[in-house]
């Protein structure tokens, strides 16, 4: 459940400078793809594409065979879960920032999916320091907590498909090394698209994409393509 195939897709904001010049591959479920590519190479449009924020203007983007054409926005939304690279968090608990990924959740669930992104310990603290109604409290979370934040409420909406984009990660090292055992853990067994721009961050993945003028560049396993070089 969740193959995710582009077919033969072209797009282009602007027709005199097509971004994407007919690529198609292909996520089987529960498999994970990584785009790299330089920065402008069109990765963030091929999140775009997929949530509908534009439609393809030749071929198709497919899941489970189904043209997304026919698909709402709304239900999408509810197939294709995205853990963004700058999370906006609500001022509200850190509970209640993860439940949003799935209000019906229990404490219990809440609590699992805080304790997978390694952010167990300080739940109930509000995400930015600041609480309008009463002044400072809790923390002001960095960067890559605020990231564990979307990898929790990821991990309790459970979506068939994922989206990380890890494409513009300003992340210290070992920060990224915590994160990446995290996205590891919500991304096994899941339908994932990964979109980044270093090579080095995606060595798990089955098979990585080199975008490249429009077009893919090279493709194959990390193995594949640092034997290339
Ligand atoms: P990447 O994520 O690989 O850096 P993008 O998909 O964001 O690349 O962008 C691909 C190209 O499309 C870039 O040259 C960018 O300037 C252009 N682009 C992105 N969004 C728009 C837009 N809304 N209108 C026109 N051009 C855009
Ligand atoms: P939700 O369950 O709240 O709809 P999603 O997991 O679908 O959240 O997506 C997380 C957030 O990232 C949403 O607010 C969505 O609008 C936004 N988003 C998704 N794709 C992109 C994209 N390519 N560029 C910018 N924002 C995006």
């Amino acid at each position: 459940q969740g193959a995710l195939a582009f077919r033969d897709v072209h797009f282009s904001y602007d027709p005199e400078r097509p971004i994407l010049k007919g690529i198609s591959f292909e996520v089987p479920a529960g498999k994970t793809v990584a785009i790299v590519g330089p920065s402008g190479a069109g990765k963030s449009t091929i999140s775009r594409l997929l949530y509908r924020f534009y439609d393809v203007q030749a071929g198709a983007i497919t899941i489970d065979g189904q043209d997304i054409r026919g698909v709402t926005q709304k239900s999408l939304r509810a197939v294709i879960g995205m853990v963004p690279q700058d999370t906006v968090l609500f001022n509200d608990t850190i509970a209640y920032n993860i439940r949003y990924g799935r209000p019906g959740a229990t404490e219990d669930e809440v609590t699992a999916a805080a304790e997978v992104a390694q952010i167990g310990t300080f739940i109930e603290s509000l995400p930015h320091g600041y609480d309008t109604m009463v002044g400072e409290r809790g923390l002001k979370l960095s960067g890559g907590e605020k990231q564990r934040v979307a990898i929790a409420r990821t991990i309790l909406k459970a979506p068939p498909i994922l989206i990380l984009d890890e494409a513009t990660s300003a992340l210290d090292t070992t920060t990224e090394h915590e994160i990446q055992a995290a996205l590891d853990v919500v991304s096994k067994n899941r339908t994932t698209l990964v979109i980044a721009h270093r090579l080095s961050t995606v060595i798990n993945a089955d098979e990585i994409i080199v975008l490249r003028d429009g077009g893919i560049a090279e493709r194959g396993t990390h193995a594949d393509l640092l034997a290339q070089d």
